[in-house]
């Protein structure tokens, strides 16, 4: 054994952390104050998997390669905007850029005029001419995209859906540099750029479960219903966690995989008043989501992805039922920075999304009948990545030489999200064995 590792958090960025810290020889502990690992994962709707995710495919792959490949078909990425036009971004069998680059111009979802915009802009990127500001960070992406000729209509049938979508939070929200990158990553690097692939099989058959029995023949334990409350520092390490169930846990490493609104909690007050790296953890956000999830009486055979404009929900998911039957389709109506809609009662959401999934899947005959339905609300389920907050995104290690920080919300370069939890866990892990 190469020493022991305390692991708070059983969410996927602390699975992530105990398997490649196991197979380094470790012996690991996992603390989860819920009854089962998973965390949000454990609500969310089918993650939205692009080539770019390089550490989700990794770990897919670790798990078996059955897992990674099995039935996941290309998504077509589309649009529905406030005019009622249906507009599709084709993906073309080319090399990136090129495949990027001619859906662009074919795309029409934006007029000729912003069509126009967009291409010079990204061949003057592409020569460095002039470069990029070295402050985008700190500017939000609707008026950044504004400065390089995007128009209000662009702008909203077309970049802030996006945004929700891949940043979880609206174009005056997001920082201009974060967006860019993200686009860039998405949609312009790797031979197969803008092919998304939405498993249709739950996330826990997909990938929960499988993480979970690897995780239990490599020995990992799992102490769950236990919540950390205290950790415990003397001069440069920390010496202990305490927990609600009075039991003391101590380890030669310690890596925190908890939302950040759940870690400074943990910190001794001298310790976040002392340090810029927790201090300034206080100036990060997390902003509400809120998702229904409708199971109707429809057989359809393909998974459709659908970016809403100006409607309540943002996006909309609608895939085969497999887990129920095979006449049935499931609907997820996911809303971001859902401040107003997070305290609506579950009925009149239900009701909202039903209108919604009217518009967006609309049937010739008469609307499919919901066999079940609900609701998440999740109070603080993204960080925010306003402009300015990039850089009090903490890196895996901590002032502590013995203590690292995993989670979504942490410096990994990319927004909050599945990708970012499972880099987030991969990188304290290998912090911990080098
Ligand atoms: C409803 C919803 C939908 C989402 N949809 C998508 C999507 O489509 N695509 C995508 O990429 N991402 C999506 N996400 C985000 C994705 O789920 C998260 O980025 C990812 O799961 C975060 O993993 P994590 O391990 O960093 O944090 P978490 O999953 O939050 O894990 C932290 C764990 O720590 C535990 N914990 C907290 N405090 C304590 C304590 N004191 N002691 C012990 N344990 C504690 C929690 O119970 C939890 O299990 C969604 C999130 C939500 C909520």
């Amino acid at each position: 054994m190469s020493g022991t590792v305390l692991i708070l958090g059983g969410g996927i960025a602390g699975l992530t952390a105990a398997l490649h810290l196991s197979a380094s020889g470790h012996s690991v502990t996992v603390i989860e104050q819920a009854a089962t690992v998973g965390g949000r994962l454990c609500q969310a709707p089918p993650p939205l998997l692009l080539e770019a995710h390089h550490a989700t495919w990794s770990l897919l792959h670790r798990l078996g390669k059955d897992v990674a490949t099995r039935r996941l078909r290309h998504t077509p990425l589309e649009f529905l905007q406030s005019s009622g036009a249906r507009i599709q971004f084709l993906h073309l069998p080319l090399p990136s850029p090129l495949n990027t680059l001619l859906g662009t111009t074919l795309f029409q979802g934006l007029s000729m005029r912003d069509r126009w915009h967009l291409l010079s802009f990204l061949e003057r990127t592409w020569e460095q001419d002039p470069p990029l500001p070295n402050d985008l960070d700190l500017r939000a992406a609707d008026e950044w995209l504004a400065g390089i000729g995007q128009s209000e209509s662009a702008r909203s049938g077309v970049w802030n859906c996006l945004a929700r979508l891949l940043l979880g939070a609206s174009l005056s929200q997001v920082s201009a540099g974060l967006f860019m990158r993200t686009l860039r990553r998405c949609f312009l690097t790797g031979a197969k750029a803008t092919k998304l692939i939405l498993p249709s099989h739950g996330i826990d058959s997909f990938l929960l479960a499988p993480l979970k029995a690897q995780l239990a023949t490599m020995g990992v334990q799992f102490r769950l219903n236990t919540t950390a409350t205290r950790l415990q520092f003397d001069r440069d390490r920390v010496t202990r966690v305490d927990s609600t169930d009075r039991t003391s846990f101590t380890a030669d490493w310690y890596v925190a995989a908890l939302p950040r609104h759940r870690l400074t909690p943990l910190l001794p007050e001298r310790i976040v008043t002392h340090y810029a790296y927790f201090q300034q953890l206080s100036r990060l956000n997390e902003s509400p989501l809120v998702i229904v999830r409708l199971h109707v009486a429809q057989a359809i055979d393909h998974t459709q992805l659908l970016l809403l404009e100006q409607r309540t929900f943002h996006w909309m998911i609608r895939h085969p039922d497999r887990e129920l039957h095979e006449q049935a389709a499931v609907v997820w109506a996911i809303a971001v920075e859902a401040k107003d809609l997070i305290t609506e009662a579950n009925e009149a959401l239900i009701r909202l999304a039903l209108k919604d999934m009217e518009a967006a899947f609309p049937t010739p005959a008469s609307v499919p009948k919901v066999i079940k339905a609900d609701v998440v609300r999740q109070p603080q389920a993204y960080l925010t990545p306003q402009p300015a907050t990039q850089q009090c995104r903490p890196l895996p290690r901590s002032p502590f030489s013995n203590f690292f920080v995993a989670g979504d919300w942490t410096d990994t370069g990319w927004p909050a999200n599945l990708e970012s939890a499972i880099l987030s866990g991969q990188r304290c892990a290998e912090a911990i064995s080098a």
